[in-house]
């Protein structure tokens, strides 16, 4: 019997083919990139308890939403939060602060988490 080898792609493609079939909402995440630091379940822990959202921006105040203490309690500052939830760009949601003016503008934000271009 001959084997029968599919791609990543080739699987993938075949797995949302059999998912839409059953009836379940497939979403790509290439066609609409989620950055982490837009996830309420991501956070950047720092080494003295400071709780951030993105790795880029890490001096940015913006970017502070909260504190985590040594008993492992958290103290999130909700406001702050909620800009990087509900940010307009998913992608990056550093650049839609910075359109607000509430962070710094960085150039290249976002530009670590685009796929390597094939070679
Ligand atoms: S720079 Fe943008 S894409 Fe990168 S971690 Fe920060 S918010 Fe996310």
């Amino acid at each position: 019997m001959k084997e029968l080898k599919l791609t990543k792609e080739e699987q993938l493609k075949e797995l949302e083919e059999l998912a839409k079939l059953a009836g379940f909402m497939y979403d790509d995440p290439h066609a609409h990139p989620l950055c982490y630091a837009a996830q309420a379940d991501s956070y950047v822990i720092r080494a003295k308890g400071k709780i951030q959202k993105c790795t880029v921006a890490l001096n940015n105040d913006i970017n502070t939403i909260g504190t985590l203490h040594k008993d492992g309690t958290m103290d999130l500052d909700q406001t702050k939060l909620k800009k990087w939830l509900f940010a307009e760009d998913k992608a990056c949601p550093l650049q839609s602060l910075a359109m607000e003016k509430l962070a710094v503008p960085y150039e290249g934000a976002g530009e670590h988490l685009k796929e390597p271009a094939a070679v």
